[in-house]
This record gives C-alpha cells, structure tokens and sequence, in this order.
C-alpha cells in the first residue's frame, strides 16, 4: 500500500516542523477572525459572502435555491437582509446598535420605523439576567416579529418612555445559498463533512468549523492520492443540510462515512457524538482515535438534537454520519451569545481538531481488509528481509526509521484471513492501528498480504 507520499503531506503529521505548525495555527485562526464581523443567517449577503470567501479558498460550488421551493418535509424561506437596526432615545441618542454588533436584532426581524413605548419596546427584548455582559443569540426564521437581543445592563438602563426602534431590513423572495466542494479519489464512495454557516459574529459555534473544514479540504486537495471521495457541504443549520439532502438523493448511496464539525475551537477536550448506528465505521473509528489519546470519556450517544447529525441521520437517510467538536453545544456559558468570540476560540484548539480530523481520514484511508497469502504456518520472514526492519529486536533495538512492529506484523498475518479489517485487528490485538499500516505496507511490499 503506497501511502508513504500521502502520509508525508498530512499537513499535521508528525514529521512537521514547528514553524508549519505555527503557521497553520495562524491560518486557521485568521479564518475566524476574516469572517467573524459578517451577518449570516440561513439566507442572505452575509452567508453569501463567507461562501465566497471560502470559494476562494477551495473548489467550491455554490448553489442557490429560491425562496418557496420544497425540500422534504420543509420549504426555502425568504430571504432576509438588513441595511441598519438600531434602538435610540427620542432625543436622539443610539442605545443599541445592529453595526455594533450583528447579535443585537433578532435573525429575520420585519422592519420597523416608529417610536414605540417602552412597555411595548420590553416585550421585544432578550437579554441574560445570569450573564449580564452578554448579547444573546436569537432567531426568529419564522416568527414574523422583530426583536433586540441586549445586555442586561443595558436593558435595565431603559428608563425613558418611549424610545424609536428602527430596523431597515428586507424579507422577501430570494435564495437559499449553500456551498458544497468535492475532492474526488480512486473511488466514488464519499466521506461528507458538513459545517453549518448560519450564525453570525460567533466564533467556535460555527466559524471554527468552517476554518478546520477550509483547512482539511485543502490539505485532502494536495493528497497525491485519495481512495476515498470527499465532499464538504457549508449550509445553514437544519433548511441548508435539508435542502441540500432534498435535492442530492442520488448522491447519498455513495456516502460511506461522515462527520459534522462544529465548536472545533474552544479548550476543552475533543467530544464525539456517534450516529444514530452507533457502531458505524466512524464512530469506531472516532472511539478508537478518542481513547488512544486518552478521552475516551467524550464519546456521547446520539441524541435527535444538537447540529446537522440530526438531518443525515433521520430514520429514512441513517447515514453514518457523527458529529466531531470540542464542546458541545448548550453545554458553556458562552453559547450562543457575545461571549463566544474571538478571544473564546484559540488557534491551538482549532489546530489540534484539524489534526483529530485528519487522524480520522487516515483512518478511513488506511483502514481495509487484508488476506495473508501464505496462510500455512507462519511464513518465513527473514527470508524475505523482514527481520531487519523490525524495531525492538537486538540489531535494531530502536526501531529507527522504517522500523515494523514485530507483534503488528505477526497479528496482521495471523488474522489477515480476509474477514477482519485493520480496525478490527487493532481493537483485539492492542497494537496501534498505526503499527498495522506500516506493517501491512511491508507485509504487501514482499507479497505476503493483498488487500482483499
Ligand atoms: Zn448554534
């Protein structure tokens, strides 16, 4: 199995040296940071334009789907806009403002142009008693209503009478915006990786994702060799993810594997949410790697809430499709309000998922069936200049570069009998699933295994 060439191009493979490290540490970050000030929303020029930014990035399709249109058991909203909103005093002083931060109007607030009572004005206020400091994140998609999301500082200053709400925005017919990138392989079988880009200035919940799928994508792209197709979708949470599975049926026969990413960049330690399956490939796999690096406490059940997991694995779809992220959401103080910005997300964070994310790519890679082609009686391997690539032994007690794990080796053709894959071989053998790549690579080099 060749894949010397397209190991040394994970970007974040152990052979990289420090600075590429740092360096990826920046770009990863400096995605967040482009994209944070835009309003996105399920529609609209802010989800627009960060799928152009994207588009700039990597091979992106952008597809747009008028409003009205039927997806599944849904339809394509209007599309919303907002030019200005604001709150100020009647004698002219701005108290809220939407230019300050897109957070403070409620997504799909109608217009409004008039002076309102402040007993009127309270009924469409949000704010965080517990978390005074914070602008809450709220949306209103079908609610035909408008709102202020504020401080509760703030609002508890709202003394006066009266004050003039003004919010310039459109709801009209439009289109839905979703950018989807396939980096196809050796095959047409996909693993699809999906990132919801609806949510305005916040930073882990959704930008972190949107900067490690950007950098996976890239990375996957310079692969000089791919078994696996790969398709990233960047829509809006639930109506993106809907429509684009409404309108892709014939596509989704092909998707082998999958993996939402969400909240890719805040400390804590990496969370995986398995399928609706629950023993798919992925989500052994996303256990295996979570254990080998001592977190296989963060392994969750599925549950029918949370991001895009919940369309992929409907009942009629049940793809395998998982959902990879740090914390999950609704479970820190700083969800979904103005506390989950730029200071929340850090560049280490989100490097350490992208790396997480690889190691789950290279598992799907490299994770196959092999069968030992001289099944009677262990074959001999010193004939075959094996022994001198076996680390731990007297000659080559380090191992070194190239070094095979003789025990890796000996599981491999003991159990290569065509029925179990490397995964399966690594769960009963202990032996790293790292080990058994490099040792089937030299076990296939010498024609003793062929991949089944
Ligand atoms: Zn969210």
């Amino acid at each position: 199995m060749a894949d010397s060439g397209s190991r040394s191009l994970d970007l974040l493979d152990r052979g990289q040296t420090p600075a590429e490290a740092g360096d990826l540490r920046d770009v990863l970050y400096s995605h967040v940071e482009a994209l944070f000030p835009l309003c996105r929303s399920i529609t609209g020029r802010g989800l627009r334009q960060t799928l152009r930014y994207i588009a700039d990035r990597i091979p992106l399709e952008i597809s747009e789907v008028p409003s009205g249109t039927a997806v599944l058991d849904w339809e394509v909203p209007l599309e919303w806009n907002v030019r200005r909103a604001r709150i100020r005093s009647l004698d002219g002083r701005t108290i809220v403002d939407f230019a300050r931060s897109n957070l403070h109007l409620v997504q799909y607030s109608k217009a409004v142009d008039r002076v309102v009572p402040r007993a009127e004005l309270e009924r469409h206020l949000i704010s965080l008693p517990q978390q005074p400091d914070f602008v809450p994140y709220r949306t209103g998609y079908y609610a035909d209503d408008w709102g202020f999301c504020i401080t509760d500082r703030v609002r508890q200053g709202l003394t006066e009478d009266a004050y003039h709400v003004e919010i310039d925005a459109t709801l009209e017919p439009g289109s839905l915006s979703y950018g989807e990138c396939l980096i196809p392989g050796e095959t047409a079988e996909e693993m699809l990786f999906s990132v919801h880009s609806c949510h305005p200035s916040l930073a882990n919940d959704n930008l972190s994702g949107i900067a490690v799928a950007i950098e996976l994508a890239r990375a996957l792209a310079q692969r000089p060799r791919r078994r696996f197709s790969y398709r990233f979708i960047f829509a809006a949470g639930t109506i993106g993810a809907i429509t684009w599975l409404d309108r892709n049926q014939d596509k989704i026969r092909h998707i082998r594997h999958g993996l939402v990413l969400s909240n890719l960049g805040d400390s804590a330690a990496p969370t995986y949410k398995q399928s609706r399956r629950a023993n798919a490939l992925i989500d052994r796999y996303a256990a295996y790697v979570l254990g080998e690096e001592g977190h296989a406490d963060r392994v969750r059940p599925f549950i029918p809430y949370g991001y895009d997991e919940r369309q992929y694995c409907s009942p009629g779809f049940n793809l395998p499709v998982g959902c990879l992220m740090r914390s999950p959401s609704g479970t820190f103080p700083e969800y979904h309000t103005s506390a989950d910005n730029l200071d929340f997300v850090k560049p280490e964070a989100l490097a350490d998922s992208l790396r997480i994310a690889t190691r789950l790519v290279d598992m799907v890679e490299h994770d196959r069936v092999w069968r030992n082609l001289s099944p009677y009686g262990e074959p001999q391997l010193g004939r075959r200049g094996l022994y001198g690539k076996i680390g731990g032994v007297p000659g080559n007690p380090s191992g070194g570069a190239g070094a095979i794990d003789q025990m890796a080796m000996l599981w491999l053709l003991n159990l290569a009998d065509g029925e179990h894959s490397l995964l399966d071989i690594a769960e009963r053998s202990g032996k790293s699933f790292d080990s058994l790549v490099a040792a089937a690579a030299a076990l296939s080099d010498v024609g003793l295994l062929a991949a089944d």
